[in-house]
């Protein structure tokens, strides 16, 4: 189900330490470790996927669930009323460098269009 040698499935088994933002039984979310804005929050699953491209039909639920939580994340974190970015990087020229599914939410500042 996780793989042994990834970072992110090594976070979610305690492994390596992290400020959790969020936990139940499906995903995990905790702060980046290098925030690139005064919230950097990454949003997983706790099933290992590489990217949303490995996400089949029996996947939707799960799909759905993380866009929830991020947007219910983006509440409790105060991100709400002045707005926030949802950013997925999927493979090396999408600007992937940790291969387990996750979804940044960015916040507390302006952002800017288009991205690097
Ligand atoms: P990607 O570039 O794959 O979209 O995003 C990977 C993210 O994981 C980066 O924003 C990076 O800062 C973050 N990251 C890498 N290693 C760690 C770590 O050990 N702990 C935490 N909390 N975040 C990490
Ligand atoms: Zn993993």
């Amino acid at each position: 189900m996780n793989d042994a040698n990834c970072l992110f499935c090594r976070i979610i088994r305690k492994e390596i330490p992290a400020k959790i933002a969020y936990e139940d039984e499906n995903i995990l979310a905790f702060h980046d470790i290098s925030p690139q804005a005064p919230v950097h929050v990454l949003v997983i699953p706790k099933k290992h996927y590489v990217s949303l491209d490995e996400l089949g039909e029996g996947e939707k639920n799960l799909a759905g669930e993380l866009l929830f939580r991020i947007r219910e994340l983006a509440r409790s974190l105060g991100l709400a009323q002045n707005g926030y970015r949802v950013v997925n990087n999927r493979g090396p020229q999408g600007g992937q460098t940790v291969f387990h599914l996750h979804f940044h939410l960015l916040g507390g500042r302006q952002m800017t269009w288009p991205p690097g």
